[in-house]
């Protein structure tokens, strides 16, 4: 085997997306429409003083990175946007996009710059792109920069997401600017100065919803087909070569790819908070970490996302219905470059998606509860009643799933003693009246009849339930405390929660206080329980 790469010009650039789709004739930074053209080609905007926050070794060492390469100046100053290496080339692509059920028209990357695409050493294509690189063409009335706060948000989700086995997109490295970034953090006229800071994203390919939209919006069918081959041939190279019946079958595997990222979303309790049609990979990769947030207190209709507070369209229990909506989006974009016999398959691929994450949810729900398989005639109820019990007092989703795996199957026990193993999921003691304990205690007693009618071991059960519910989540007040430290100069947590981070599944016996439930300083505080758009 090769040595890993100690200059980043090593690294092997093939840049396709930019080969051979049709590029925007105008170059320069100016916010514009652009027409005809995938993409614009841009520079990052230089800045003051970079500086190394975190680089993740997982992602370094998929794109043959040594570790000397990513302690290197070389490696922060490309990694800021102020110098390319050997191959980069930068642009900028274009898209539209449906914003809150609504159709808004060009959106593109406005503060995304794309470096190229690297072909590692196994022949792997990873799309390399700065978020916070200053201005492009898609800017709109935006600074195209991106502020700390959000960028540890966004760098240690994605590669928290990647380990707990979720679909997502990749974050490299984490760099502060030096510059000063001016956001008004709940649009309520309170402008403040904050640090600024450039992500580098890893991905195979950064492709959404709304890079296609935008061409059938536009009704430029032509640029619609060459990007629909092109995303087929690049990214889906399984595929037989375009044509409609594959264009279908494309179709379908996108529907599977986003119910399954849908479920694996449900299963962790994670909410996106800005489910637009921009914001959904062709990949079925979670993408575009903003105002996310992590169920803390189980609630079908939490939303971290300000911005949504009073129709809650992106909440927890909206997400698989919204992907759906979502999908139909996409069905509309691509159907011009169908016939009129396949708009019945379109409808049946589509409509695919709802059973798709039904059988996925079902398997993902049998899991959780440690069950051998899902029963229908009994596991609906089972799953409905208990979210009625979580969601009706105060209970900690993570606390809960991963302390039931330790619940003694002794139906003997009383109810003390088989509530024991919860108690730490609870965050209201008084909530927890007598009428509730019955109703508790009478759904666990169900569930040990339901387990023991399995033939699972006790031991069996358990590994099972531990591989899918995770011990430790980038819960949002661990992501504040990193922030409010990274803020003051001191990168220790955002290092430490990335490499925690790194095993959510397992026991780490010195890391006990990060499992535990959101402390009550934490519940109206900013970036804790509430997010904005403004990042
Ligand atoms: P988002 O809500 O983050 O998915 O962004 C929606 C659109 O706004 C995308 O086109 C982004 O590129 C753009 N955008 C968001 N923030 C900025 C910013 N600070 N500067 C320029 N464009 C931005
Ligand atoms: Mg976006």
């Amino acid at each position: 085997m090769n040595p890993p790469i100690t200059h980043l010009d090593d690294l092997v650039f093939d840049n396709r997306f930019i080969k051979e789709l049709p590029a925007d004739p105008e170059t320069g930074n100016q916010r514009r429409q652009v027409f005809e053209a995938c993409y614009s080609y841009v520079s990052p905007t230089p800045v003051v003083q970079p500086e190394r926050v975190a680089y993740s070794r997982d992602i370094a060492h998929s794109l043959d990175l040594s570790e000397s390469v990513c302690a290197s100046d070389e490696f922060t100053q490309v990694f800021s946007g102020n110098r390319l290496s050997a191959g980069m080339q930068t642009y900028a692509t274009c898209y539209g996009g449906h914003q809150f059920g609504n159709w808004a028209g060009q959106l593109g990357d406005g503060r995304a710059i794309n470096l190229g695409d690297v072909i590692n050493r196994r022949g792997e294509r990873w799309a390399l792109q700065l978020k916070g690189a200053g201005p492009t063409p898609y800017s709109r009335n935006a600074d195209g920069l991106a502020v700390l706060r959000s960028s540890v948000r966004e760098f240690l989700c994605s590669e928290a997401m990647y380990h707990l086995g979720v679909p997502t997109t990749r974050a490299l490295s984490l760099v502060l600017t030096g510059e000063s970034v001016v956001r008004d953090m709940f649009y309520d006229g309170n402008p403040e100065v904050e640090p600024g800071a450039v992500v580098c994203r890893v991905a195979p390919s950064f492709t959404r919803f709304g890079h296609f939209q935008i061409f059938t919006a536009r009704q430029d069918i032509t640029r619609l087909k060459q990007l629909v081959d092109y995303t087929i041939r690049t990214d889906f190279p399984h595929l037989p070569t375009p044509s409609p019946a594959v264009y279908l079958s494309w179709f379908a595997e996108v529907c599977r790819r986003t119910a399954d990222m849908i479920v694996h979303w449900q299963r962790v309790g994670f909410v996106h908070g800005v489910m637009n049609t921009d914001n959904m990979s062709i990949l079925g990769l979670t993408i575009d970490y903003g105002p996310y947030g992590w169920l803390e207190n189980f609630d079908l209709n939490w939303t971290p996302n300000t911005t949504d507070a009073s129709e809650r369209r992106y909440r927890y229990g909206n997400q698989p219905a919204i992907a759906f909506w979502n999908l139909g989006q996409l069905a509309n974009a691509i159907y011009p470059l169908l016939e009129s016999q396949n708009l019945a398959s379109l409808q049946a691929a589509l409509t695919s998606y709802k059973e798709t994450f039904e059988q996925g949810w079902q398997a993902m729900m049998a899991n959780k509860l440690g069950l051998n398989a899902f029963d229908t005639t009994t596991d609906h109820a089972l799953c409905t009643d208990l979210f009625t019990l979580l969601q009706s007092v105060e209970t900690d989703m993570t606390i809960f799933f991963r302390q039931l795996a330790r619940l003694s199957l002794n139906t003997a026990a009383d109810n003390d003693e088989l509530i024991h193993p919860l108690t730490a999921a609870y965050y209201v003691p008084e909530q927890l009246t007598p009428a509730y304990y019955t109703q508790l205690c009478a759904w666990l007693k169900r569930y040990i009849k339901r387990v023991q009618a399995d033939t699972l071991s006790d031991e069996e059960r358990r590994t099972r339930m531990n591989a899918v519910n995770p011990k430790y989540v980038l819960r949002n007040y661990l992501a504040q405390l990193a922030i409010d430290k990274a803020e003051q100069h001191d990168f220790s947590m955002v290092n430490e929660l990335l490499e925690l981070l790194r095993h959510p599944y397992d026991e780490q016996p010195d890391k006990e206080t990060y499992a535990s439930k959101r402390p009550d300083w934490a519940r109206q505080r900013a970036g804790c329980s509430m997010l904005s758009c403004s990042s």
